[in-house]
């Protein structure tokens, strides 16, 4: 045997692998966009999902046929939960085990009886904790975008999030980690780019997987 090939051989196997969640088994995630949404916003979605978590994810296209979930996507506001809730009963094979919706519109949680000032939209709604679908807006992405802050990167993070969403976790209030938002009004945690699940929510997965 030679040892030198030996000593090599452990080094590559002993190597960490830096993706997170380590013992995640592998997701399916199919990305679907609804409205305005390009191929190139698509990939980026895809490249970061599947750069941290494992798994693939593929692109479909969903036909829409169901009456109030065309004129639920009409509205110049996307109601995030009723339209969820709606698609998952009329629209959505139940086969696809984890689903990413994508849309320009604005995106709200709840409904409101005054103007969409921006502290109303969110950038994601994600169905349950966990859960099979959610949704993103890129709208708000796209206005929050700065020098420090490019679209892109809030796309992918935003991924991300809603991703931590469906495979278990809530929200956090770890400095740094992916699912601390800062809340409606503060959006600082959100903006400072920080790609990754925190100590505390990356043992909550451990536990759960
Ligand atoms: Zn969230
Ligand atoms: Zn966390």
């Amino acid at each position: 045997m030679n040892l030198g090939k030996g000593i090599v051989l452990l080094i590559f196997f002993c190597y960490p692998v830096t993706k997170a969640p380590p013992q995640l088994s592998r997701i399916q995630v199919t990305v679907i966009s609804l409205h305005g949404v390009s191929m190139k916003e698509k990939i980026i979605v895809k490249e970061g999902l599947e750069s941290y978590y494992p798994g693939e994810v593929i692109f479909k296209e969903l036909p829409l046929t169901n009456g109030t979930v065309q004129s639920m996507l009409n509205e110049e506001v996307i109601y995030a939960k009723p339209l969820l809730d709606t698609l998952k009963k009329h629209s959505l094979p139940s086969t696809w085990s984890k689903t990413i919706l994508l849309t320009d519109k604005k995106l709200t949680v709840s409904k409101l009886p005054f103007e969409y000032s921006m502290k109303y939209l969110v950038r994601g709604f994600a169905e349950s904790v966990p859960g099979n679908l959610a949704i993103i807006s890129t709208y708000k992405l796209k206005h929050e975008q700065s020098e420090n802050a490019p679209y892109h990167k809030l796309l992918i993070k935003t991924a991300r999030h809603e991703m931590g969403h469906l495979i278990g976790l809530h929200h956090c209030n770890e400095t740094g980690c992916l699912m601390n938002t800062g809340g409606f009004n503060n959006n600082v945690q959100f903006l400072d780019l920080d790609y990754k699940i925190g100590a505390k929510c990356q043992n909550l997965l451990d536990s759960i997987y």
